[in-house]
């Protein structure tokens, strides 16, 4: 069993965490998911993500990993959370209590994979014949049912009602959570030269009924391309085998450092 006290707390830096460190248990594990483990605290309300340093594509069919992965992936989602919040979007960010692990609101995930694209890629270009790399006129939005077993198949609006997955003011809530967080992400990644092509969020219900940000964003579910070479730097590098898989990942997290951290 492992427990934090005040010393082990290493802060991203002074601007970018809030609050002060907290001594918080992990207790049972929850979910063992194909990023993180999951673990409830002595707070029904709280819990504490661990990320993992596993790599899975196509449904978990393509398994992989790299030393490190789940370090970055949690510092880079919290940091990455803290900068939404600036911009006034509510996360289920608590605090960030070891490079691998972080406490979290715990939520009721509404089970919509919630996809914004900025330019064509991915099952987007297949679905549509779009050439991949093709700027969309308009931001898309678009679900996918958040059911391994199912394969996660998409879904619009009317079905998702249909089947009570959400209501409709969560819905619209959710879209309009979504083209913000786009915003707002385009504006952070342009600023380290990266653009955002395409990103996956999941949506949650704190226990007073406060819709937030949950999960992670991360290179795992964005697709970030280097502003002036295209370059891919996510998780296209593992499925698609381009080699550079880590490096572009301590890329990433290096160009946020650099520009932000300052
Ligand atoms: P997956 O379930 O797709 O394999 P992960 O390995 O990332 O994904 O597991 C994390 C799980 O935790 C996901 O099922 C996700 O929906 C869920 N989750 C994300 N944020 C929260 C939260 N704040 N409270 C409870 N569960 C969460
Ligand atoms: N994505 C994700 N998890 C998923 C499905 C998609 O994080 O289960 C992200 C993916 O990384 C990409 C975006 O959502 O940034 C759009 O993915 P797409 O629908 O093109 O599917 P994919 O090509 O990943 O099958």
């Amino acid at each position: 069993m492992f427990l934090l006290t005040m010393g082990d707390c290493v802060p991203l830096t002074k601007e970018f965490t809030k609050g002060v460190c907290i001594n918080m248990e992990k207790k049972q594990l929850l979910y063992t998911g194909k990023a993180k483990k999951v673990y409830t605290t002595d707070d029904p309300n709280l819990c504490i993500f661990e990320y993992k340093d596993d790599a899975t594509a196509f449904n978990g069919l393509k398994k992989g990993s790299f030393e490190g992965k789940g370090e970055i992936n949690n510092q880079m989602a919290n940091f990455i959370f803290r900068l939404l919040e600036k911009d006034g979007i509510k996360t289920h960010l608590v605090e960030e209590l070891s490079k691998r692990e972080t406490l979290v609101k715990k939520c009721k995930i509404i089970p919509l994979e919630v996809i914004v694209r900025n330019v064509a890629a991915g099952s987007f270009s297949k679905r549509f014949g779009v050439k991949e790399g093709t700027p969309l006129k308009n931001p898309t939005l678009e679900f996918s049912y958040k059911d391994d077993d199912l394969g996660d198949p998409m879904i619009n609006t009317s079905q998702a009602l249909a089947i009570g997955l959400a209501t409709k003011e969560e819905i619209d809530q959710i879209a309009e959570m979504a083209f913000k967080v786009n915003e707002s992400l385009k504006k952070i990644f342009l600023n380290i030269g990266i653009k955002i092509i395409d990103f996956k969020i999941e949506v949650g219900k704190t226990a007073d009924g406060e819709i937030v940000l949950a999960d992670e964003i991360s290179p795992d579910t964005c697709r970030l391309w280097d502003a002036e070479t295209n370059k891919k730097l996510d998780k296209d590098r593992f499925r698609f085998d381009l080699g550079e898989f880590s490096d572009v990942y301590f890329e990433v997290w290096g160009r946020l450092n650099e520009y932000y951290a300052k």
